[in-house]
């Protein structure tokens, strides 16, 4: 079998995820800081670029918050000094990537490498070796999962690819030509298993609509896994009658999920709708309860929203980014690494009983719009899924693109034309001029084009906000 697999991992990251689902908070926290001690010996050894940042041995706790955050471009820029293994190549690594037909394919016998989009500047390599992939699997089978039956199966030398399908049927919707997270992720089970093979396909998210709704109709799938956009788009095919698929659950991620976006699914498709967050720096970062709250696997990955000079910020409160340490990787290690996503660590515990800290998500920084502000001088910020939710929720409109065309001048494109047009366009701009209005901006001008698709990037992700580009 030629797939990056360790089933003792497996089976020891599955019985741990279960005992640390509902365990005290204090005992998370302890089992924290022992993988934390772990991967920082571990990148102390084998990364030089780590050695020169870290504290030595032995240090306390206290000199963890002086570890100096690290960026993508710094990590790419030296990484012949970062990988712990002087095998891993990056320009080979790239070479590989550019190659579709081998997505999926285990890198050396060895590891699993996948790329990011790239959507906030440099793209980044990633790779995993077995023991990490472990512990994505068995967060994923036994925390991110379609509600329902299934869970009795989680034991045994293929227990998290069962658990991850079980009796479903799994369609994966995304972009499938690249070696992105989660198609690698989802090629690497099929390829473990004939059995997922079977079970689980994956369909092209930049195919024509009229095709992929053809495939899924053929497919049948009962659980359906895509972009938040990608979902709101097959529940529009449901509703007019072109797509006839009953899921009972669809998984989303990739994206910020609305509340508006939510219901749509839901109602459209009569499935239950789970949110994720993700990224290719670690896949399961956090996975949506019953209770439709976000928890964060913090027994194996560290999140630290902190403001604009990276200093921590409080709980309740939006970071203006997040500093993520991946607990799982010592192959490539990630300490205190600088994701654009704005992040709100909550306090308090969620109703479902998890001891898993409560988080909230609002897209990326790199999309926020400015606009000049009522005062001379000053600027405002309008949130990318706070626009969305003001189209989505009080106009009702789910398939379009805002872009920033000047300082004061938005734009909404829409792939409507004509009288439905205009009158969505209509509804959208007073929406939209109130909402700025009360964040305290100037007045903005919103010009509406018709019958433009919403471009996708090569992850397959909507590129619905796009800050201060020049149409
Ligand atoms: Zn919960």
């Amino acid at each position: 079998m030629t797939a990056v697999f360790d089933p003792v991992h497996l089976q020891a990251a599955l019985l741990d995820a279960v005992a640390a689902s509902f365990a005290p908070p204090a005992l998370l926290l302890q089992r924290q800081q022992q993988r934390l001690l772990r991967l920082l010996d571990a990148a102390r050894e084998g990364s030089a670029l780590y050695r020169e940042r870290l504290p030595r041995a032995g240090a306390g706790a206290a000199d963890w918050t002086r570890v100096p955050h690290v960026t993508r471009g710094e990590l790419m820029g030296r990484w012949d000094e970062w990988v712990a293994d002087p095998a891993l190549r990056l320009d080979e690594l790239r070479d590989f990537s550019r190659q579709a037909a081998r997505v999926g394919e285990p890198w050396q016998g060895r590891y699993m490498v996948w790329e990011s989009s790239g959507t906030s500047g440099q793209p980044g390599v990633f790779v995993q070796d077995a023991r990490a992939l472990a512990v994505y699997d068995a967060l994923e089978a036994v925390r991110h999962r379609p509600p329902g039956p299934g869970a009795g199966r989680l034991f045994g030398p293929f227990a998290a690819l069962q658990a991850m399908v079980g009796a479903d049927r799994t369609a994966l919707v995304t972009a499938t030509g690249g070696h992105f997270a989660s198609i690698v992720s989802f090629e690497r089970l099929r390829r473990l298993n004939p059995w997922v093979a079977a079970q689980a396909r994956s369909f092209s998210l930049l195919q024509p609509v009229a095709a992929l709704v053809a495939a899924l109709n053929d497919f049948q799938p009962t659980v359906i896994a895509t972009y938040p956009t990608a979902a709101a788009l097959l529940a529009e095919e449901a509703e007019a009658g072109r797509l006839r698929v009953r899921p009972r659950c669809v998984m989303t991620g990739g994206e910020t999920l609305g509340p508006a976006v939510r219901a749509r699914i839901q109602q459209a498709l009569g499935a239950t709708v789970r949110g994720s967050y993700g990224a290719s720096e670690f896949l399961p970062i956090a996975w949506e309860c019953a209770h439709g709250r976000l928890h964060v696997n913090e027994d194996w990955v560290i999140l630290e929203p902190v403001d604009e000079r990276h200093r921590p910020v409080p709980p309740g409160q939006a970071g203006h980014g997040v500093l993520l340490t991946n607990l799982a990787n010592r192959v490539q290690p990630l300490i205190r690494y600088e994701l654009g996503d704005h992040v709100t660590l909550h306090a308090g515990r969620c109703a479902c009983g998890s001891a898993l800290p409560v988080i909230e998500v609002r897209g990326r920084r790199d999309d926020v719009l400015r606009v000049p502000g009522r005062r001379r001088g000053q600027s405002v910020s309008l949130l990318p899924l706070a626009l969305c939710t003001v189209v989505e929720e009080e106009c009702g409109l789910f398939d379009f693109q805002l872009l920033q065309r000047d300082a004061r001048t938005l734009v909404l494109r829409v792939p409507l034309r004509g009288d439905a047009a205009a009158a969505a366009i209509d509804r959208c701009r007073g929406a939209l001029q109130h909402f700025a209005a009360a964040q305290g901006a100037g007045p903005i001008r919103v010009l509406g084009e018709a019958g433009c698709d919403v471009p996708r990037g090569r992850s397959g992700k909507a590129c619905r906000v796009m800050p201060g580009v020049n149409v």
